[in-house]
C-alpha cells in the first residue's frame, strides 16, 4: 500500500515548475528573526488559472537532532480567476508566494511543501545553520 510521504515529488526547481524555491539566509545568529519566502515557479512560470494553480504552501523546520519537525506556517493561495461569471473572468490571480518569520537556537533544515490542484504535493528543502 501506497504512503502519503510517496507521494511527495521532488526534483530541480531550476528544470521543475512545481517545486518550492525557498529564499533563506544561509546562516543566522541564534534567535535572530529569519525570514523565508517560499516560492513555486520562480524560475519556470507555473500556470495560475481556475483549472490549474498552486493552492497552498506549507513551511516546516526540522531542527538538527530532534526526532519531529514544527510547522512555521501555511498559507492558502484562494483566488485563482474564477467569478461569478465563469472560470478566469474575474482578473484576480493569488502569486503563489509564502512568506513567514521565525527564531530558532538550533541549526536544522527548512522544508516547503507546495500542492498543485492537478499535479500533487511537492517539495524543496535548504539547510540553515546557526551560529
Ligand atoms: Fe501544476
Amino acid at each position: 500500500m501506497s504512503e502519503l510521504k510517496d507521494l511527495f515529488q521532488s526534483a530541480d526547481w531550476k528544470t521543475e515548475k512545481h517545486v518550492p524555491v525557498i529564499d533563506a539566509p544561509d546562516t543566522v545568529k541564534k534567535g535572530e528573526l529569519i525570514r523565508i519566502v517560499a516560492t513555486v515557479g520562480k524560475e519556470i512560470p507555473h500556470p495560475n488559472k481556475t483549472e490549474h494553480h498552486i493552492s497552498w504552501v506549507e513551511i516546516y523546520f526540522q531542527p538538527q537532532g530532534e526526532k519531529f519537525p514544527y510547522q512555521i506556517g501555511r498559507i492558502e493561495f484562494s483566488a485563482h480567476g474564477a467569478s461569478a461569471n465563469g472560470v478566469d473572468t474575474s482578473t484576480v490571480y493569488t502569486h503563489p508566494e509564502a512568506a513567514v518569520s521565525f527564531k530558532t537556537d538550533k541549526p536544522g533544515v527548512i522544508f516547503a511543501c507546495s500542492y498543485c490542484n492537478i499535479h500533487g504535493l511537492w517539495q524543496g528543502s535548504r539547510a540553515l545553520k546557526v551560529e
